[in-house]
């Protein structure tokens, strides 16, 4: 039987941002230790509001929220800010997905109450064929020899990898 790598909410997130990392990440190469700006952490404090006792727990999935809103199940998830909203986005249509697949028919919300916005989050055929697509790149980069070439983004100023991907600058 062919294995399927597993692959989690936070692949998703990554592989928005840089598929570097992600390779990265699933070859566990440990980032620099000493690096007070040790990226998950920072991700975490920059993009997540501290998660709390009132979190949700189904399943593998953990969420901030649940309600239900004329019969319709929603989940939430609050963050700190919208700068990543593509990778929070996916990674919510991920728990819907997991959620479909457990007979449980969900909507998705990301609350961003700094910024005062609220996006909804739904599942389409068309957003679980990308979101299908990304799971199916994300094993196919995790099985490159070597990793994708470093490409300078934003997000690389407080990344956790920068000394192994930019050592030489
Ligand atoms: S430093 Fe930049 S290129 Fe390297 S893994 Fe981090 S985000 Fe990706």
């Amino acid at each position: 039987m062919d294995y399927e790598m597993p692959v989690t909410g936070t692949d998703i997130w990554y592989y928005y941002i840089c598929q570097r990392e992600v390779w990265l990440m699933k070859h566990q190469i440990a980032p620099d230790q000493e690096d007070e700006s040790l990226d998950i952490g920072r991700f975490i404090s920059e993009t997540y509001y501290q998660r709390n006792k009132q979190e949700i727990s189904i399943g593998n999935i953990i969420v901030d929220r649940i309600r239900r809103e004329d019969g319709q199940i929603i989940i939430g998830e609050v963050k700190k800010s919208s700068r990543y909203l593509k990778s929070a986005k996916m990674q919510l249509l991920y728990y819907l997905e997991q959620l479909r697949q457990m007979g449980i028919q969900a909507k998705g919300e990301l609350l961003f109450p700094e910024e005062r916005k609220k996006e909804t989050v739904e599942w389409t055929e068309e957003a679980s064929a990308e979101l299908k697509k990304t799971i199916g790149d994300i094993r196919l980069i995790a099985r490159l020899p070597v990793p994708p070439a470093p490409k300078k983004i934003q997000f690389c100023a407080t990344c956790a990898y920068r000394e192994y991907c930019w050592a030489e600058e």
